[in-house]
């Protein structure tokens, strides 16, 4: 009988809860109103020609080179983050290498090591969800060949230090530090100038965010040109559909309309944060269009209250270190305000007490 490799045997399924997403969605950390007007345009305008074509990414590379302030031989447009993070697993890991994660995280990158035959080996955040720097220093080894760092981080918020990154990818040179910043547009820092002198860093970047356009699917990973040149090896030429290449210069172009969103977001987030501080609910500091709270074994009522008023929210009880967390995504100022009014009346209805947010 077919049997499937032993690390695919091994590997645990996962199925976002993407069923029936109806109403506001402030659960997938997406962009909640869409994308720019200019890119439903350049759809409509698609011509039968453009699609009958095997896509041509290069000339789009170079054009998101440019935005990135990098050479072009050191970007990848990927099917977005979740392909960058799978094709530098199959580039850089043999069966029984290490790789360093630190939790709570993002899923794909224990499942794409997992089934690169890679040994898991993730690093606890303490109970602040901060960055695990030291530890992660100490858990590296000479079998080390990928730390897989999101900053910010999901579901958290959290981000990881210039330094402290700096200083990682010293300490491991012969593994790839993958610095995800797929919520960069939210936070404004980055790793990128960084890599033409570290040579075992990549940096991914999403237009799923603050773009709106994870349907799309489109991503980069960065890298050393010498690096890219391996990743580039396992990839396939057609990985970004003609839809997805057609749309990104314009998406790019259109500045004024993320420059809004973002502003929107960060709004959100501190109005979210104040409000949360007035409820006396415990929350986490974070740079990203989202923020995780503490609710408690009510959860799944506080869940399923806000889905009643048309809004979704994500149970993030299952993430290490996480237990009786919520997470919900920031969009628009009428949809933080809506959110809010809704997250008040369900805290009543559940008879959400203030003993109930003493500590965890
Ligand atoms: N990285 C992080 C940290 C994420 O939270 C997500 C989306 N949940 C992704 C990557 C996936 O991005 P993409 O849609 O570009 O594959």
């Amino acid at each position: 009988m077919l049997k499937a490799r032993e690390a695919v045997l091994r590997l645990k399924e996962y199925h976002p809860p993407l069923g029936e997403r109806s109403g506001m969605r402030l659960d997938f950390n997406e962009n909640t109103s869409g994308c720019s007007p200019r890119v439903l345009a350049k759809l409509g305008s698609l011509t039968p020609d453009e699609l009958a074509k095997y896509p041509e990414r290069d000339s789009v590379e170079v054009v998101v080179a440019e935005l990135l302030g990098l050479a072009r031989e050191q970007v990848l447009l990927t099917n977005g983050v979740d392909e960058g993070i799978h094709l530098l697993c199959e580039a850089y890991i043999e069966p029984g290498d290490q790789v360093l994660i630190p939790v709570p995280t993002f899923s794909m990158y224990e499942i794409y090591a997992g089934a690169a035959a890679a040994k898991v080996i993730t690093v606890q955040s303490d109970s602040t969800l901060r960055f695990p720097a030291q530890a992660l220093m100490q858990a590296i080894t000479q079998r080390t060949r990928l730390i897989a760092v999101a900053s910010p981080n999901n579901p958290t918020g959290a981000v990881a230090g210039e330094q402290e990154l700096l200083a990682l990818a010293a300490a491991a040179p012969h593994a790839a530090l993958l610095v995800d910043e797929a919520y960069f547009d939210f936070y404004g820092q980055t790793m990128l100038p960084h890599l033409g002198r570290v040579p075992n860093l990549f940096v991914a970047r999403t237009f799923s965010k603050a773009y709106g356009m994870a349907g799309l699917r489109a991503g980069v990973l960065a890298g050393s040109a010498e690096q890219m040149r391996m990743v580039r090896r396992v990839g396939s030429p057609y990985n970004v559909n003609a839809v997805a290449l057609a749309c990104l210069p314009t998406a790019l172009a259109d500045g004024d309309y993320i420059a809004d969103y973002v502003a929107q977001v960060r709004r959100g987030r501190t109005r979210m944060l104040r409000e949360l501080d007035s409820l006396g609910i415990r929350y986490w500091p974070s740079e990203a269009n989202f923020v995780l709270f503490f609710i408690g074994e009510k959860r799944t009522a506080f869940v399923e209250g806000m889905r009643r008023r048309g809004i979704l929210v994500r149970d993030r009880n299952s993430d290490p270190g996480c237990a009786g967390c919520v997470r919900i995504t920031i969009g628009t100022d009428v949809q933080t305000e809506a959110a809010i009014a809704a997250m008040r009346q369900v805290l009543l209805e559940i008879h959400y007490t203030d003993a109930m947010k003493v500590g965890r």
